[in-house]
């Protein structure tokens, strides 16, 4: 019998996830028992892609290096994905800020719905956590970014998973010294992490085995931890604003996708909707990363090489779906709240949004920790940021799934365009969605 494809068992497991969580929010131990007894396995399921992706990019990235054989060759891929992640950003930016304005969202929200939103999220821990959070990122110099990127100890980057950055900063650090001493004295390391690579990434489809089960169990917590679906209703219209600019944006993907890469983009969704299902599930471009990675190499043919550097410098750096959003509730927010903006802090949006998703972590809820920096670049009234949350907390997680999918799938979109502007968008490894499973 033919076994169902991967994408269509992990859609199985989110619907019967969803249904489930439904079921148990209207039993009265319901909350618990998911808790308890069904959320540890989703748990268990991020920790072990976390667990694989410092290897995987410590391994992709010395050895995607090493095998480019010239200095030249890596000072122009870095370059070229830099600008082109900046440019996806820019345009989701703008996209969401059209869209914001277009259709103005926050003018529809009552008087009432403000102080009700506000009340409710009074004194919640999270909302504090956020605030507090922002405030230490923005009392840090201007220079503090590039001072984190650089680890002073190499083994305390790897033992923390929101030290990505150093991470990378390392691999290429040791990737580039290996290119300077030659390829003969280099081989033994190269062979190293070139087999650490292919070992990781088996792991990655082992994981993979058991990812049905385990979105099953993230989105029946997400649904039994969700909030008041009349608080969530109040907030549709901003929801819906971000949902159609996280579309335009897929859209965009897409239409590169058939102008530039030439392949279709239903050959491109389909190949990456693991990945987008899980972006989608665990809400973390990290946690993601290493599925990413398997779909753009094995499955799209995008060269080692490319994916390598592309992929995981664009999972801590490039947020499109984030950077949209932070555009759409900074505006929402404003609109809601009657502070008039000017064209010009409109454009300071674009500018602080597309640093503030360079600076948001690849984890669920950063971009609204960020979303406080780009207020305060536009003077938002200090005392009024525990009600601009307040307005925009109830419909983050389900915005924060969207905006995640958008993050990997742009992500992948650069890699592909990379790839395909140096010539090495190859052929992919793995045809058939299950065909690196048959060994297992
Ligand atoms: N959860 C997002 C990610 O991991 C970041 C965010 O927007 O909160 O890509």
């Amino acid at each position: 019998m033919k076994k169902l494809a991967l994408h269509w068992q992990i859609l199985i497991g989110m619907v019967l996830g969803i249904v489930f969580g439904l079921i148990m929010t209207q039993v009265d131990w319901g909350k618990e028992f998911v808790g308890d007894w069904i959320n540890p396995f989703g748990t268990i399921f991020v920790n072990l892609l976390k667990l694989i992706a410092v290897p995987l990019i410590l391994a992709s990235l010395i050895k995607g290096i090493s095998d480019l054989k010239d200095i030249a060759k890596f000072r122009n891929m870095g370059l070229r994905t830099i600008v082109i992640y900046i440019c996806t950003t820019v345009i989701a930016i703008s996209v969401g800020l059209g869209l914001v304005n277009l259709f103005a969202p926050g003018d529809g929200i009552s008087k009432e719905t403000i102080t009700k939103l506000s009340s409710t999220y009074e004194g919640n821990s999270n909302i504090a956590g956020k605030l507090a959070t922002a405030a230490q990122t923005k009392d840090s110099g201007p220079l503090q970014a590039l001072v984190d990127m650089v680890p002073s100890n190499a083994v305390a980057a790897m033992s923390n998973n929101s030290l990505m950055l150093q991470v990378i900063f390392f691999a290429i650090f040791l990737g580039i010294s290996m290119l300077l001493i030659g390829e003969k004295k280099a081989e033994p390391l190269k062979n190293f992490f070139d087999s650490l690579n292919d070992v990781v990434l088996k792991m990655v489809d082992l994981i993979m085995l058991f990812a049905p089960f385990a979105v099953f169990a993230l989105l029946a917590n997400v649904v039994v931890s969700a909030d008041d679906p009349e608080v969530l209703l109040a907030l549709l219209f901003y929801a819906l604003t971000v949902v159609a600019g996280l579309l335009i944006m897929i859209v965009i993907y897409c239409l590169i996708f058939a102008l530039y890469v030439k392949k279709s983009p239903f050959w491109f969704l389909q190949k990456i909707a693991p990945a987008q299902l899980l972006a989608f599930s665990t809400s973390s471009s990290a946690a993601t990363l290493p599925v990413t990675m398997e779909r753009v190499e094995e499955h799209m043919g995008v060269e080692k090489e490319v994916s390598s550097f592309v992929l995981p410098v664009g999972a801590t750096i490039n947020m499109d779906g984030t950077s949209l959003y932070q555009a759409v509730a900074a505006v929402f927010v404003c609109q809601a709240l009657d502070i008039d903006l000017s064209f010009s802090a409109q454009l300071t949006i674009i500018l602080t949004a597309l640093l503030a998703s360079i600076g948001s972590a690849a984890v669920p809820g950063a971009g609204m920790v960020m979303l406080v920096i780009v207020l305060e670049s536009i003077d938002f009234p200090s005392e009024l940021l525990p009600v601009a949350l307040a307005l925009i907390f109830a419909v983050d997680r389900p915005l924060d799934m969207l905006r995640t999918t958008v993050n990997v799938t742009g992500d992948a979109t650069v890699a592909s365009i990379v790839a395909k502007s140096l010539g090495k968008f190859g052929k992919p490894h793995v045809e058939n969605w299950d065909d690196n499973l048959d060994d297992v």
